[in-house]
């Protein structure tokens, strides 16, 4: 017999085919086991009665206790309605409607009796009122053992309309709960890990999720739910690693004649200790005859393209080609250049495949790439395309990356018959908790130094009203010998006002920065990537001061001479992006500035954004204070990242519990990593069962 959570939602009493059709649609919840994962977004105490006279506008259910004083039906241009006044204990009276089951409720209503009503009361001409509450004598709300905290569920329009309001769910939910047993919910929970994090069972947490007798008991029924899904996601992320420790990885036994001649000769510069120990990690990975997917970390400017260099050389240096990918053409440009100057000396042949490569060029260096004669291969997303073949390449580093989920990773792998080296290079930091989500499959090696004689960036708030105070400053910064960036917002919805301002700003600084005596670039997405190339090339060879542009210049860029960042209309950017674009300086040895300039009037978000930059350069402490601010969602780096989807964890919130989730996984898969153990047979069931039914990634065990 197949278990009972997997018969379609239509068996269920009380459900009508149109229901369950209405459910499958707007839910996804097409059997038992759907309905009791539906879990609720919120609960309202129900021990508690509202007063009428204290009632607000919040959009809340609110529990009302009294009696009907009058009832009257009343006709309308379509049939009737019933019109309750119901007086609370204080004396106040709110108007109850009812547009259908009228014959029910005068039967069911009685003078004198008291009841208790439950709703959201609604406004409507200046007074509350409710409509089609939930209703029960007092006495039977005592009896009912409803006193505690009740569910409430996300609903749409058109289940409302089928009478599947939170309530309507509810009832539905209660249904099934009466003929659930407890043998039918699976414990995938061993039981020492139940104990060890004083997790409730699975079914006692199941039923309280629901109907939670007491608000401890929901907390807990909710913190075993985030648990166990968190747990799940880890276990897959964390076996993931594991398997590829015992997989087939390309050796590199040593790290080469080119990386030591390269190290002692032509380094421009002596490594930081954090660089170095980056670089053993590496190594590490690269002699153990298993693949390295490793994630970079480490701020802006600290230091990562030289340590992505030193390990494409390990590769080349035993014989294998490598490959550097960049988010944007500009910075792929800009690889190319500095990477191909580097390693001039100990002449190796670096291409550059960018789309605006085409026809027989193009066709000439896939040609070279096929037969093993390009030793570093440089470009965008487009080196992962199939047309690209490499004759064997050893090492990808992909740079300044948030793009690159779990799939596309794996994609990489069949670049080659041994899967290739993966160094993941970012810059923005991701506060910890995200991290071992969204890269939990990878190793983790982080920059955490700057290269020396760095002086930590300077930042200021300026309103527009002090705006020919920081033209001043920009002058002076100039006659200095230093460059100016200028930052525009530019969001797709508002294009068109944002390049107007974007122009007009320019405008005005061509004014104030009059040529000859100033040169002022320009660059913004609208523009043929040529001429943004000879804007660019202009500024980067300090053929010009000021750099006008929009966010096109937000990462990577290298140009250690410019020291003076500004940026106009800075409340309307993420954190995330004030943080990478201030670190376009503070490159070189010169004191720099980032120059925050806003309106007059700040959100309180925006207050704290802008306070958050004035007191701290530190990456991850931007990045933990953005998660706080805006929720995992809308995260850098994580949002384009379909792989995993969380239905009741928010990793904003419930980093301690994924902290604990992370470790037993790891503990436990350390232990049992085929889960033959009698005591991970419920994991082991639910990976083999359930998991791909539910569209996980699963099947991995
Ligand atoms: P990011 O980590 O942002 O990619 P880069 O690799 O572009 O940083 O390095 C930023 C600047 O610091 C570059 O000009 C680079 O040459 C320089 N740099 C990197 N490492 C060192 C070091 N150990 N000592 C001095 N300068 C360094
Ligand atoms: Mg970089």
């Amino acid at each position: 017999m197949p278990p009972i959570l997997d018969t379609p939602i239509e068996y269920l009493k009380g459900i009508s085919t149109e229901k369950a059709n209405i459910l499958k649609r707007e839910k996804n919840i097409h059997t038992y086991r759907d309905l009791l994962e539906y879990y609720p977004y919120r609960y309202v105490d129900r021990s508690k009665f509202t007063l009428i006279a204290e009632l607000t506008d919040s959009n809340t259910f609110i529990q009302l206790k009294g009696r009907f004083i009058k009832l009257e039906e009343i006709k309308q241009v379509r049939g009737k309605r019933l019109v309750g006044l119901f007086q609370d204990e204080r004396g106040s009276i709110i108007e109850v409607v009812w547009f259908n089951a009228i014959k029910w409720v005068k039967d069911f209503i009685k003078p004198n009796e008291i009841y208790v009503l439950f709703d959201k009361p609604h406004l409507f001409n200046g007074k509350y009122n409710l409509t089609h509450p939930e209703i029960e004598t007092f006495s039977s709300y005592q009896n009912s053992g409803k006193q505690g905290y009740q569910a409430l569920y996300n609903t749409s329009e058109k289940m409302k309309l089928k009478g599947l309001d939170s309530r309507g769910v509810l009832r539905l939910v209660q249904q099934l709960l009466q003929i659930i047993k407890k043998e039918d919910i699976i414990e995938i929970l061993p039981r020492y890990l139940l104990e060890k994090y004083r997790l409730p069972e699975k079914y006692i947490s199941t039923i309280h999720i629901h109907q939670p007798p007491s608000l401890p008991d929901q907390l807990s029924a909710l913190r075993r739910m985030k648990f166990e899904e968190l747990f799940v996601l880890q276990l897959q992320l964390v076996r993931l690693r594991l398997l590829r420790t015992k997989e087939n990885g390309i050796l590199l036994p040593e790290v080469g004649e080119l990386f030591n001649i390269f190290y002692r000769h032509h380094l421009p510069f002596s490594l930081t200790n954090a660089q170095k120990r980056v670089l053993k990690e590496i190594r590490k990975d690269t002699m153990s005859g298993h693949q390295m997917n490793r994630l970079l970390q480490g701020d802006v400017g600290s230091g990562k393209t030289i340590v992505a260099l030193l390990t494409m050389l390990m590769g080349i240096g035993n014989g294998y080609q490598s490959a550097l990918m960049a988010p944007t053409e500009i910075l792929a440009q800009q690889h190319f250049d500095s990477i191909k100057s580097l390693v001039q000396p100990i002449n190796l042949r670096v291409e550059l495949l960018s789309g605006t490569i085409k026809g027989k060029k193009r066709t000439a260096i896939l040609q070279a790439l096929e037969n093993g004669e390009i030793d570093i291969l440089i470009g965008t997303h487009a080196l992962i395309e199939p047309s690209v073949k490499f004759k064997n390449v050893g090492i990808i580093v992909i740079d300044e990356q948030h793009r690159f989920g779990v799939q596309q990773r794996a994609q990489l792998k069949n670049k080659a018959m041994i899967p290739p080296h993966i160094l993941v290079m970012t810059a923005t930091p991701i506060p910890r908790s995200l991290a071992m989500v969204f890269y939990g499959d990878l190793d983790y090696s982080v920059i955490n130094e700057l290269p020396p004689g760095r002086k930590p960036i300077k930042t200021i708030h300026k309103t527009d009203a002090h705006r020919l105070s920081v033209y001043g400053f920009m002058s002076e910064e100039i006659s200095k010998g230093r460059q100016v960036y200028v930052v525009y917002p530019l969001i797709e919805e508002s294009e068109k006002s944002d390049l107007a301002s974007l122009m007009e700003g320019y405008d005005s600084l061509c004014k104030i920065f009059p040529r000859p005596q100033y040169q002022i670039s320009i660059v913004h997405g609208k523009m043929k990537s040529e001429f943004k190339d000879i804007e660019m090339q202009q500024f980067i060879h300090h053929k010009s001061h000021i750099m006008v542009a929009t966010t096109v210049i937000e990462v990577g860029v290298n140009i250690p001479n410019a020291s003076v960042m500004v940026i106009e209309n800075a409340e309307r950017f993420g954190l995330s992006q004030l943080h990478q674009l201030r670190g376009r300086v503070g490159r070189g040895a010169e004191q720099s500035f980032c120059i925050l300039m806003t309106g007059q009037k700040l959100s309180n978000e925006s207050k704290v954004r802008i306070q958050t930059m004035c007191d701290t350069n530190d990456g991850f402490k931007i990045s933990e204070v953005d998660l706080d601010l805006r929720g995992p969602g809308n995260i850098e780096g994580t949002q384009q990242s379909g792989d995993i989807q969380l239905k009741l964890s928010n990793l904003a919130i419930d980093k301690a519990i994924l902290e604990e989730a992370r470790n037993a996984a790891i503990l436990l898969l350390e232990n049992d990593p085929s889960l033959n153990l009698a005591q991970h047979a419920g994991l082991k069931y639910y990976f083999n069962h359930q998991a791909h039914l539910k569209g996980e990634w699963s099947q991995v065990l």
